[in-house]
């Protein structure tokens, strides 16, 4: 099989990568990214020279290059990991997350239907189903849950699904769609939660955790969630949602103080900072239609994941020391230093 997987210097992509290669090493992989902020080839640096991978450096948005790509390689799958990701960022500036995530998704699909594909898979978000109430912890996201978006970002990934099902229904293009919780694991952009404290409390500089830090998110190994759309794009049906999570909630703060413990560092690092806005409250999927379905199960257990993670991040310091280096630190002091 070939396979055109876009984002794949991202977090979850590259894991993807990785996952792929070794799991199914006949196949081709060709990683098209446009190496945003967020994209790193170090990332994929084990894998450029594997015979059955190669890279691309290229806009999802832009409609040339991307058909001369397929007319070039005609895939048999797409996989669309690229995507303007951060919530934060979302609220800053919204714009760039519409023409990635919605137009970018067009571009692609259109260049499927052009050239032809066996398969046409979206990564997408529980946070496209908004937020559950704290004190209904009976409440959980079903692939029939209504969107009901609350950040630039996830109405962005919205759009892009009901894209995704509108060419599904119009044009018969065979798709799928993957609603995935929180990721964590290696090669996660220190701007998000997890990598973030681990990398600060390393510092024994201060972690900052929005408002009361008892929102709650449903955390899910990254290689559980590579597993997920590995099955679906094998075995999902054309046309279907699939919820991937891993029925693990944990409140932000408590997930802080166990990073602090793990490190062996005081829980006197930790600061409050000013809430996000419209910050949702409670995600938690019910993962039952991709278990009943497709037989899957999330394999790695919290406890386990999490040491796996940090140890990673002690282990590969070059790799996010390079990142945080550069324009990061902007970024890093407007977020949280003038809070
Ligand atoms: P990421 O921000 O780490 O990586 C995104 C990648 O996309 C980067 O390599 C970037 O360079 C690339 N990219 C951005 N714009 C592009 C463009 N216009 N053209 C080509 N490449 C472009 O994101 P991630 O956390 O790995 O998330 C991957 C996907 O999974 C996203 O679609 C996201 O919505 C979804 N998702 C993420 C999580 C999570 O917990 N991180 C959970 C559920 C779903």
């Amino acid at each position: 099989m070939k396979l055109i997987v876009t984002g794949g210097a991202g977090f979850i992509g590259g894991n993807f990568v990785h996952y792929m290669l070794q799991e199914h090493p006949g196949d081709q992989i060709i990683c098209l990214d446009k190496l945003t902020y967020a994209g790193n080839l170090s990332t994929l640096a084990d894998v450029m020279d594997h015979p059955n991978f190669q890279f691309v450096k290229m806009d999802i948005c832009d409609r040339d290059s991307v058909y001369g790509l397929f007319e070039k390689e005609k895939p048999d799958v797409v996989i669309n990991f690229a995507a303007e990701s951060h919530v934060d960022r979302s609220i800053e500036n919204p714009e760039i997350f519409l023409q990635t995530n919605i137009i970018g998704t067009s571009v692609l699909m259109d260049a499927c239907r052009k050239y032809g594909i066996q398969r046409y898979h979206q990564v997408s978000t529980d946070e496209v189903y908004g937020d559950l109430p704290l004190d209904r912890p009976d409440l959980f996201f079903t692939e029939e849950t209504p969107i009901h978006t609350s950040s630039p970002y996830s109405s962005s990934k919205s759009g892009a699904d009901l894209l995704v099902m509108a060419y599904y229904r119009t044009y018969g293009l065979p798709v799928t769609i993957s609603r995935c919780s929180n990721n964590y694991g290696p090669y996660h952009f220190p701007e998000k939660l997890i990598p973030l404290m681990i990398i600060n409390a390393l510092h024994d500089r201060p972690l900052p955790v929005y408002g009361d830090g008892l929102n709650v998110r449903d955390w899910l190994y990254v290689e559980d969630h590579c597993r997920a759309i590995d099955l679906i794009i094998r075995k999902g049906k054309v046309g279907e949602v699939y919820n991937v999570g891993g029925h693990n909630e944990m409140r932000n703060i408590d997930i802080v103080k166990l990073i602090c413990q793990e490190l062996g560092k005081p829980e006197s690092l930790i600061t409050h900072v000013t809430d996000r806005k419209g910050h949702d409250r409670r995600y938690a999927i019910d993962p039952e239609k991709i278990h009943r379905e497709l037989g899957w199960l999330p394999e790695t257990k919290f406890a386990d994941g999490i040491k796996k993670t940090i140890q990673w991040y002690l282990t590969h310091q070059k790799w996010w020391e390079d990142i945080i280096s550069g324009e990061y630190q902007n970024y890093y002091q407007k977020m949280y230093e003038n809070k």
